[in-house]
């Protein structure tokens, strides 16, 4: 995705005390596409339209992934001593067997004018069951791209997380999302009730939003001391938090729209921000998660190609 800025054309100065929250952040006319719910508490019902699901998402998406035993020497890493069976022992364990899920590239091959997404390319299609290897260039396999990053090494992003747990493990579709915006260290700022944080950790499995064009020098340098002073603001105490109308993600735009009135350029809505820049991120998300969870109970998911791209 590009950067939100690009290059000014003249050196700008960058802002010396913080911008008012944007007058259209929570703009009362509904987005024309429906936004990521971002907060760190349940919704009040009928405050809000819901928007419960990642957009994009599949419902079967909402499933809390089910960790899946590994065999021996199939990606476990190296066989562990048995420990005895504790409560604190099969949590240790169940966390590397979702960790090593984690790990293990999803590919997709074509055959049978079908999309068959595994973790292991099988010698024959599990639709015809002819041998793969022979079926030409459109059935080698492709690993798939996962869509999180790690949040500490995305220098000056906007990043979205689940407030608890992590979109592999926990997310299950109803989870409230939160988001913060990374320093030029990886150190992430965030607010929440208890006022502005910057996280050093806990920000691993992240959807990144890079917001600075590497050519920008100016505000590459600045970045870290314009955050610093930003958060430094008396809105962001914690006393002024409020779950809807000052939250998180108020925070994190109201950052990004005082370097966009430094830049000299126009402030962005909530949901001109959300549709432009977050949803085509959580689109392809949502897609990973559902193929994720699917896999951790079955060696195959089958989707039928549409009739344009049947090619074998
Ligand atoms: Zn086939």
């Amino acid at each position: 995705m590009a950067p939100l800025w690009e290059a000014p054309s003249r050196a700008q100065r960058r802002p010396t005390r913080p911008i008012p929250a944007p007058r259209m952040l929570f703009s009362r006319d509904p987005p024309p596409v429906r936004p990521v719910r971002v907060g760190s508490v349940p919704a009040v019902p009928g405050a809000h339209p819901p928007a419960r699901h990642l957009p994009g998402a599949h419902p079967r998406s909402v499933l809390p992934a089910r960790p899946v035993p590994l065999r021996r020497g199939e990606g476990a890493g190296p066989t562990r001593p048995q420990l005895p069976d504790a409560p604190h022992h099969r949590d240790a364990a169940r966390r590397d067997r979702a960790s090593a899920m984690e790990a293990a590239a999803i590919l997709y091959v074509r055959h049978c004018a079908a999309a068959i997404f595994c973790r292991r390319v099988p010698p024959l299609c599990p639709v015809c069951g002819r041998p793969l290897r022979d079926a030409g260039l459109l059935s080698a396999p492709v690993s798939l791209q996962c869509p999180f990053v790690h949040g500490h090494r995305q220098h000056r992003a906007f990043l979205l997380r689940p407030t608890a747990g992590s979109f592999l493990r926990e997310y299950d579709g109803n989870s409230d999302l939160h988001v913060g915006i990374s320093s030029a260290r990886g150190v992430v700022y965030h607010y929440n009730e208890e006022g502005v944080h910057r996280d050093e950790s806990g920000w691993e499995q992240c959807i990144s939003v890079p917001l600075v064009q590497p050519d920008m020098f100016e505000l590459l340098q600045q970045w870290d001391q314009i955050l610093e002073e930003f958060s430094m603001g008396e809105e962001w105490l914690p006393h002024r938090y409020e779950e809807h109308d000052h939250n998180c993600y108020t925070y994190a735009l109201a950052f990004i729209n005082s370097v966009l009135t430094a830049q000299g350029k126009q402030q962005m809505s909530k949901s001109e921000f959300t549709e432009k820049f977050v949803i085509p991120q959580t689109k392809n998300a949502s897609k990973y998660i559902t193929l994720h969870q699917e896999l951790t109970t079955k060696d195959f998911y089958i989707v039928p190609l549409p009739d344009q791209e049947k090619q074998c």
